[in-house]
Parts: C-alpha cells; structure tokens; sequence
C-alpha cells in the first residue's frame, strides 16, 4: 500500500527495509519514521494523518464572502545589503507618520503603520528576507506585497536575487525601489536590464513589474512608490471580516521587566479587543493592555494592524499564530496541552543516543547495545577499526558496527544511523554537508578521527562517563 502511494514498486521499498536491517515482507506494517525515510530516499516527502481525535486543538472558522471588508496590505522591505532598505523605511516612516501625529515618535513595535491619501499600509520592521523567511519556515506569511530595494548606483547583487527567490517561493508580488537616483553613478536602465535578466520584467520593458525610481536620501518619488504600494495591494484583493474574534501572527516578543511577556502580533482578521482570552502557540492569558505602533494605548486591532499586547503569561515566539478563544480557561487548556506535546517531542528528540550520554543511560539501563555506523577511507583501516571496536565491548554494553563503508559519511548513513539509533563514525574521511545538515536534524551523534587510538579512547572514556563534552 505504501509503496503504491509513494509511486515505487515494493520490491524496492522491501529492499531499502533492508538496507534499514528491517527484514519485512509485503504485508507488514512499517512505522511511519521508517516510511518517511524510505520516501526520502525516492524523493519523496510524505505527510502522517493524524487520527481525528489527534487533529489540532484549534478549529478556525472560515468566513463567508459577504462579511469581507479590504484590508490595508503588509509590506516588506527586501535586498541586497546598503542598497538603502533602512534609510527607506526611515524616510518613509518620518514623512508619513510624524508629519500627522504632530511631533509623534514611531515606538519600535516590529511594524508601523503609515497614512498615504488617507488609505493605510502596514511596513515590518524588519528589512530583509532572513526574518521573512524564517516566519514562513514556521507556517506563517505575514508579508503581502514585497518592496525590492536595488541601489541605481549598484545594481543587483546576490541578495537581491536572494530576495527575487524567496518572495517568488512566497507568491507575493514584487514591487522595485531603484533606490539612490541621486548619486551621479545612478543607471536606472542597467538595474531594468538586470532585473529582467532574474525574471523580473519592468513594465517600460513591456512587463509587469512595477518600479519606481526613488531617493531615500532626498525623499524622493516615496509618495509614487506608496501609491504603487496601494495599487498592487487593491489588485490583490486583500480582505479580511473585522466582525469576528481575531487571529493572527507574532512577529515579535521580549521578556519586559516590568510589563511581563510583551508580544508584536498583526491581526491578519478579526478584531482583538483589550480582555479577549488569547492562545499564541504555548503562551496564553487575557489581553490586558494593546499598544499601537506610536506607543499609545488602543482599546481594539483591526484587521493588518500590529499591536504589542500584554497579559501573555510566557513569551510566545515569532512566528506563533495568535487565536482568541471563547474563554480563558479554554486558552489555558490548549496552552497546557501544547506545553505537554511539546516536552513530549523535545523528549523524542534527544533520545538519540550519543557518545556523551552513553554512561549515563547505561547506569539507567537504558543502553544494552551501542549501534555505530562506520566510514572510512580505504578498507583496511574499516575492519581493523570494527575488530578494535567490538573488542572493548563490556557487560554493561555491547559495541557493535550495523553497517561500514568505504567513503565518504554521506546522508544515507545518517538516515541509517537515524532509524537505528546508531551513532556515525567517520575515519580519515569527512561527512558530505548535506550529511551534517541531515545529522544536525536527526540529532545524530557524528563523530571524525584521524587517529585510531583516539577513536577507541574516546569510546573507552564514553563508556567510564568520561568523555568531554564537544563542541
Ligand atoms: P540597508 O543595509 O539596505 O538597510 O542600507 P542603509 O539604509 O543602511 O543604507 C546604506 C547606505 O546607503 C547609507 O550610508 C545610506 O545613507 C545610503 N543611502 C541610502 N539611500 C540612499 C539614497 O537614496 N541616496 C544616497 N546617495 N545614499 C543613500
């Protein structure tokens, strides 16, 4: 059944049980641990339903059309470094936002929010894609529409196209600033060359990719740019009901010393009201107080607007969604729940058998066998290594080599070393990077010699719980 869902014949996926040292045939169950490794293997990512009592705690309704109002659109500043992202936001924020509050400062909140013929947009604080894709890698799109900054004087530089790709992978449209227009060096036309060249057509070069020429130094052009911010974002439709409990994202959160756990979040629908009952991921509480963008009190968030709010009893992270629910109690419950799911996984995770730990779960009992995954550079040296080994083998534990190779460590053997709880051991031979990526994930214990001698000692000394710790 499984091989039919993954597309590959099961003479195949018997074999690389195998390979695992899982001898099953055609009508075995396998755990899903071993199936998600042998779909890698075909390239394949595959997903565990989750029974239905399992499902997630939280059921978000969905809305009907007729109660979608516009929402004002959340705008990221994206590019390559000292291409003028900051001075951007800057000179943005200080037109548009002081000139209105008379004198009023823009508190750091992660988002402010600016005023351009009467309509409102949302910038993030935070420039650059690290962060927005560090939120999307959590399951949370934040952004709406991205402003690519590309310095006139410069042109497009391995971020910039960085940014292209992450806001394509993203789906969000793309407007370019060809920013610092009045430097001498400015080529506004080579920019245009250089986009179109990274799949980004101009609309002069008969595209559709809107760009503004602007000067953050002087200010200049900013207001076109806005107004191509508010076109692009009422072609995109974006809607939300402001008539229903919120949700939304955290895009930032501090421990305050005397304000408690405070968290940015933006409301992407509904509105958050002072003394809504609130879940963000673990964290839960009752919204005590709402501090807009100009650090002012506000009683209400409307849909796209960020507020910092206080009455979480922890810090929740970046990127957690933020639901309202029905009452506090219901929010604690959820909170508590997912506080125990979450020790439960970080259990899971570094139950992985490691060097270091050896000692100690043998104390326990826990270890009657340590599994090692063997490379090395030329054959000799493997059985050599495999007979000293297995000789230091004790009552208390038995050491034994699952599997040995020529060559370098390379993701399979992580994957081995993964499904079998095995630690990988590496001589005079370097693991691949994606292997270490792949190690650092599973939380497999890799380790490299050069010297024989050292490896069996540091065995030895893991073995007595003497092993220092590596870092
Ligand atoms: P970021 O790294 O992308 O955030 O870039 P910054 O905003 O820190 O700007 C980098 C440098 O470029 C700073 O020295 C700015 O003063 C300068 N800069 C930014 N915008 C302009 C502009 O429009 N014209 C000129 N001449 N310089 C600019």
């Amino acid at each position: 059944e499984f091989a039919t869902l993954i597309g590959v014949p099961p003479t195949q996926v018997i074999m690389s049980l195998m390979k695992m040292g899982i001898m099953a045939n055609i009508n075995q169950n396998i755990k899903f641990e071993t199936a998600e490794k042998i779909a890698f293997e075909f390239d394949k990512l595959v997903e565990l339903k989750e029974p239905e009592e399992e499902k997630e705690d939280i059921i978000i309704q969905e809305d009907s059309e007729e109660d979608l109002e516009l929402r004002p659109p959340i705008v990221t500043v994206m590019g390559h470094v000292d291409h003028g992202k900051t001075s951007l936001l800057d000179a943005i924020r200080k037109t548009k936002v002081t000139d209105k509050e008379a004198g009023g400062i823009t508190q750091h909140i992660g988002a402010s929010e600016v005023y351009i013929n009467g309509k409102k947009v949302v910038f993030l604080d935070t420039p650059g894609h690290e962060a927005f894709t560090q939120m999307r890698l959590r399951g949370a799109q934040v952004t709406d529409i991205a402003i690519l900054v590309v310095a006139a004087d410069d042109g497009i530089m391995p971020q910039t196209i960085e940014a292209i790709s992450h806001a394509k992978a993203a789906n969000i449209p793309i407007i370019v600033a060809i920013n610092k227009i009045d430097k001498p060096t400015a080529n506004i036309e080579k920019v245009r060359q250089e986009l179109s060249n990274n799949g980004l057509l101009v609309e002069d070069w008969g595209g559709d990719v809107i760009d503004v020429p602007v000067s953050a130094k002087k200010g200049e052009n900013l207001d076109k740019l806005l107004e191509m911010v508010l076109l692009v974002a009422e072609m995109e439709e974006l809607k939300a009901n402001p008539n229903r409990p919120a949700v939304g994202t955290v895009i930032e959160s501090n421990l305050d010393k005397g304000r408690g756990p405070v968290a940015t979040v933006i409301v992407s629908n509904g509105t958050l009201k002072v003394g809504d009952p609130v879940i963000a991921g673990t964290a839960y509480g009752k919204i005590r107080a709402l501090v807009n963008d100009k650090g002012q009190r506000v009683k209400k968030a409307t849909p796209s607007t960020p507020v910092e709010i206080l009455g979480l009893n922890e810090v929740p992270m970046a990127g957690d969604q933020f639901v309202v629910m029905p009452s506090e109690k219901a929010a604690r419950t959820i909170g508590e729940k997912r506080r125990i799911k979450q020790r439960d996984e970080q259990m899971k995770a570094t139950s992985k058998i490691t060097l270091e730990d050896l000692f100690d779960k043998m104390q326990e009992g826990e270890v009657k066998e340590l599994d090692i995954v063997l490379k090395a550079d030329v054959q000799g040296s493997l059985e050599a290594i495999r007979q000293s080994i297995e000789k230091i083998s004790n009552e208390q534990v038995q050491l034994r080599v699952i599997h040995s190779g020529v060559g370098a460590v390379a993701d399979s053997d992580i994957m081995l070393a993964s499904a079998s709880n095995a630690i990988v051991i590496g001589f005079n031979v370097r693991p691949t990077s994606s292997a270490i990526a792949m190690a650092e994930r599973e939380q497999v214990d890799m380790r490299t010699y050069r010297i024989i001698y050292e490896l069996i000692e540091d065995i030895e000394k893991a073995m007595k719980g003497m092993l220092d710790p590596e870092y």
